[in-house]
C-alpha cells in the first residue's frame, strides 16, 4: 500500500522527545478543586517517546496555551501532547485516580473553549499523520490533524472530504459536531463521510468505532461527540472526487427593504437549488443606512447553471460585482478559507436554525437590530444534508432545514469584550422568537440555557443512555457536552 504521511507538528514533537520540566519529578500540584496531587506517576508512566508532559512552570508551556479564541483561554495544571493512543490511555488513567478533572484538546477553534480546562489537558496535536488508501477511496487523520493539511494531502489526488472552510480548523472536534462546509449540499457533512473512529473510552481501553463496531457509539460521534464519550485518536474517512469547482460571489451595498427581498429570495432559492451549489450569505450593517448582502459560494456543477441559478438574486437587484472563478480545488479552499497560518483573537459566535423561510417581521427585525460590527452569515442546508434522515445520526438538524444562522464578532483589545458581549446577547435575543429554537454545536454558545435540546433535537435521549452506558460517571465532561439526564 501507498502511504503518504505529515507529522508536520507531530514530527518536531516527536523528535524532541521530551518529559519537559526538571522540576517535574518534585512538583505538587494544587487543583482549582482544592486537592493536591503529584504528577510523578504519570511522568514514571508514560513512554517518553509517546508524551510530552508540560506544567505552567516549563519554558515551552506558554506556546502551546493559544487557541483560537483568546476570550475562552484556561490555564491548565498540566498539558500532555500526546502522540499515541497508548499515552492518552495512561493520561485518562492517571486522571481518573487523582480526581483530577479533563478536558481534550485537538484543533483548538471551539467557540467557547470547551477544550480549555483547569485541571488535565490531553492534546492531540502531535496525533496529526495522514495516510490515504492506495485505492484512494478512504484516508485515516491522526485526531490532531487540521483541516487545511487534510484538503492539501487529498488534492494531491484530485479528492477531497467535505468540511468547513477555515483550514486552521482541527478534522476532530469539527466533525464530531457535524462539520459543514462549501461541498455539504452535494457531499453532506463531515460526519456523513466518517467510517470509522479510534477512541480511548472512559476505562481507558482503546476501542473502534463503527457501522459494524460499538455502533452506539458511532452513531453518537457523528454530531454529539465532542468531548463527551471518550478521546478520539483517529478518524477514517472515505474521498470524493473533486477536482475542480466554480466559486462565485455576490455583493450589494442596498436599502433595508431591498435586502429583506434579497434575504427572502436567497432563503427560498438556496436550500432548493441543484445540489451541486452549495451558498452562504452574509448581512451585515453598511454605511448610510445601508445592508451590505454578500452571497458567496461554489458548485461542483458547471458554470452555465450557476450562472443561471444566480440569476434569481441578481433579479431582486443588480449586484456590484458577481465574481465567477473556475479554481481548482486548493485554489477554492484558499479563496474561502484565507491563510493557513494559526490567528489567536478574541470572538463570540452564535447560532439558530431556521426550518422554514424567516417571516416579514423576523427579516424586519434583524435588518433593523442588526449592530455595526456584527455578521450574520446564513448556511444553505438541504441536497444531502437532507438524504440522511433526521435520527440516522446523532445529527439532527436535517429535515426540512433552511439554513443555520451564524452570529460573529471578534475585536482585538481584551478590554473591549463586555460591550461586545452584550451587544451580541442584546441582538440575538431580539431574534430568537423568530428562530425555530435549534442551534448549532461547532457554533457552540454558553448562554443557550436548554443547550441539549437545542444542539441535539428529538436525538437527545439516545445520546443521553449511550452516555449513562459508557461513561456513567460522566467523566467525559464540559459545560456544554451530554448530560447523563434531561435538564442537568
Ligand atoms: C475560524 C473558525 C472557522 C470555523 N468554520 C467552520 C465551518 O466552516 N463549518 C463548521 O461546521 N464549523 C466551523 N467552525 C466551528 C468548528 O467546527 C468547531 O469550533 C470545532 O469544534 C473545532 O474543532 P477543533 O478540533 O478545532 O477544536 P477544539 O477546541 O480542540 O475542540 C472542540 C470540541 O471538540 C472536543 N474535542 C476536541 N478533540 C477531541 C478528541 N480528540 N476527542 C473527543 N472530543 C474532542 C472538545 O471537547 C470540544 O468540545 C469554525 C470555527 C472557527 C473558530
Amino acid at each position: 500500500m501507498k502511504r503518504r504521511t505529515f507529522l508536520k507538528f507531530g514530527g518536531a514533537l516527536v523528535a524532541q522527545s521530551v518529559i519537559a520540566s526538571s522540576l517535574l519529578d518534585s512538583v505538587f500540584l494544587s487543583t482549582a478543586h482544592g486537592q493536591t496531587v503529584s504528577i510523578r506517576d504519570l511522568k514514571n508512566s508514560l513512554p517518553a517517546d509517546q508524551a510530552m508532559i508540560l506544567v505552567p512552570q516549563d519554558a515551552q508551556f506558554a506556546s502551546y496555551q493559544q487557541a483560537f479564541n483568546k476570550r475562552t483561554l484556561k490555564t491548565p495544571i498540566v498539558r500532555v501532547l500526546c502522540s499515541t493512543p497508548q499515552a492518552v490511555a495512561i493520561s485518562i488513567q492517571w486522571a481518573q485516580a487523582n480526581k483530577v478533572p479533563l478536558a481534550v484538546r485537538s484543533g483548538g477553534h471551539s467557540f467557547e473553549g470547551l477544550s480549555q480546562g483547569t485541571g488535565l489537558i490531553i492534546d492531540t496535536r502531535p496525533m496529526s499523520q495522514f495516510q490515504i488508501s492506495s485505492d484512494k477511496q478512504t484516508f485515516i487523520a491522526g485526531a490532531g490533524a487540521l483541516l487545511g493539511n487534510v484538503y492539501t494531502e487529498l488534492a494531491k489526488d484530485g479528492r477531497a472530504v467535505p468540511a468547513g472552510s477555515c483550514p486552521t480548523v482541527g478534522i476532530t472536534g469539527h466533525t464530531l459536531g457535524g462539520g459543514y462546509g462549501l461541498l455539504a449540499r452535494p457531499l453532506g457533512l463531515a460526519c456523513d463521510s466518517l467510517l470509522k473512529v479510534e477512541m480511548v473510552n472512559a476505562k481507558g481501553e482503546i476501542i473502534q468505532c463503527s457501522a459494524d463496531e460499538n455502533k452506539d457509539l458511532f452513531w453518537a460521534l457523528r454530531g454529539g461527540g465532542a468531548g463527551s464519550f471518550g478521546i478520539v485518536t483517529k478518524l477514517q474517512f472515505k474521498t470524493h472526487e473533486v477536482s475542480h469547482v466554480y466559486t462565485y460571489g455576490m455583493s450589494w451595498k442596498v436599502s433595508p427593504e431591498v435586502a429583506a427581498q434579497l434575504m427572502k429570495t436567497w432563503q427560498q432559492w438556496a436550500p432548493e437549488s441543484p445540489r451541486e451549489i452549495t451558498s452562504l450569505m452574509k448581512v451585515s450593517r453598511g454605511k448610510d443606512g445601508l445592508i451590505n448582502v454578500r452571497a458567496l459560494g461554489q458548485t461542483v456543477g458547471t458554470e452555465n447553471i450557476l450562472r443561471s441559478e444566480l440569476a434569481r438574486l441578481s433579479a431582486i437587484a443588480q449586484p456590484e460585482s458577481l465574481n465567477i472563478k473556475d479554481l481548482d480545488f486548493m485554489s477554492s479552499v484558499r479563496h474561502f478559507g484565507g491563510s493557513f497560518d494559526q490567528e489567536y483573537i478574541f470572538m463570540k459566535g452564535k447560532s439558530d436554525y431556521i426550518k422554514q423561510v424567516m417571516s416579514d417581521e423576523g427579516i424586519a427585525v434583524l435588518l433593523k437590530k442588526i449592530p455595526s460590527g456584527i455578521d450574520v452569515i446564513f448556511d444553505s442546508y438541504g441536497g444531502a444534508i437532507r438524504d440522511v434522515a433526521d435520527d440516522a445520526t446523532a445529527f439532527a438538524h436535517r429535515t426540512g432545514t433552511v439554513s443555520s444562522l451564524q452570529y460573529y464578532t471578534q475585536w482585538f483589545k481584551e478590554a473591549d469584550g463586555k460591550a461586545k458581549l452584550e451587544t451580541m446577547k442584546t441582538f440575538h435575543d431580539a431574534l430568537r422568537p423568530y428562530m425555530s429554537g435549534a442551534a448549532y454545536f461547532n457554533y457552540c454558545d454558553l448562554d443557550i440555557k436548554d443547550y441539549a435540546r437545542a444542539y441535539w433535537g428529538n436525538n437527545l435521549q439516545r445520546l443521553i443512555d449511550i452516555k449513562v452506558q459508557h461513561d456513567p460517571n460522566n467523566f467525559f465532561a464540559h459545560a456544554q457536552s451530554i448530560p447523563l439526564k434531561k435538564g442537568s
